[in-house]
């Protein structure tokens, strides 16, 4: 049974988007952001229209991201105009709140500011809304994949066994709510040096393709521990989009293909 059908579910569709994909991670660190911006770019690569929902209240890093920081205008209904960028439609809780002011957030207030992020943000057409998740499988994320009308989630992973460990809770969580796993992503795979192309396996390598064999989910893709993957995201300008011809845009974008 799907949670939309279940009489306890609050989940209803958001007019207008025709598919919400969730990035998650069983803890921070991983990559997950990174990973969420570069797919959603790789989405509008293969000419989907795409918005981009960071719901990471615990540090949202799509500011940074993209370095956009304006507050967002409100249409007349009150609704608020996501920002625009890389011909995303982009909206952050940090484009509401103060960076610096610390956030204790308590499970309720979590999900009420997702929820209105989700649905008092004029997002118009698109066709994917792909949603950076907090990190962890607690009890706001697990509310949060019960109150989203989720055509699956993709969860990110490093190859090493504290993480994979996570990432199986992850995948746990989404099945308890019917939630479709799409696939788990192999982030920091291997390093890869930017002055030679060596290879070097840092963390141990294809633990995430292996757990995801064993778990019976499909295995998207490996991406390597890269300079220029954290540079240009730390310039505002994700890989995706400032290196859109090299090897590791081509990762995401297929990527993008298996999850679209
Ligand atoms: P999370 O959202 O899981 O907390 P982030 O996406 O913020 O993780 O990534 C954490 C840090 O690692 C950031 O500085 C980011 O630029 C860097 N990073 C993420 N993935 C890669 C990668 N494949 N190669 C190099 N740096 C990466």
């Amino acid at each position: 049974q799907h949670p939309a059908d279940s009489p306890m579910s609050k989940q209803a569709a958001i007019p207008g988007i025709a598919a919400v994909i969730a990035v998650a991670s069983g803890k921070g660190g991983v990559g997950k952001s990174t990973t969420a911006i570069n797919l959603a770019l790789g989405l509008r690569d293969l000419g989907l229209k795409v918005g981009l929902l960071d719901a990471d209240i615990y540090g949202p890093s799509v500011p940074r991201l993209t370095g956009l920081q304006e507050k967002p205008q409100l249409t007349p209904e009150k609704k608020m105009i996501p920002l625009s960028r890389f011909g995303l439609s982009i909206m952050s809780i940090g484009f509401l709140v103060d960076e610096d002011s610390p956030m204790i957030w308590r499970g309720p207030m979590v999900m009420s500011a997702i929820n209105q992020m989700l649905r008092d943000v004029a997002w118009g057409t698109l066709d994917v809304l792909v949603v950076d998740m907090p990190p962890g499988t607690g009890d706001a994320q697990l509310t949060l994949a019960q109150n989203v009308p989720l055509k699956g989630a993709v969860i990110v992973s490093t190859p090493q066994d504290l993480s994979l460990i996570d990432a199986r809770r992850g995948l746990a969580m989404f099945r308890k709510v019917n939630v479709p796993v799409l696939g788990i992503i192999e982030n920091m795979s291997y390093f890869q040096c930017p002055e030679c192309g060596t290879r070097s396996d840092i963390f141990g390598h294809g633990g995430a393709r292996h757990e995801a064999e064993r778990l019976g989910v499909p295995f998207l893709g490996e991406i390597p521990l890269h300079m220029d993957i954290r540079a240009t995201s730390d310039a505002g300008k994700p890989l995706v989009e400032s290196e859109p011809n090299g090897p590791h845009a081509a990762i995401y974008r297929a990527i993008a293909s298996s999850v679209r």
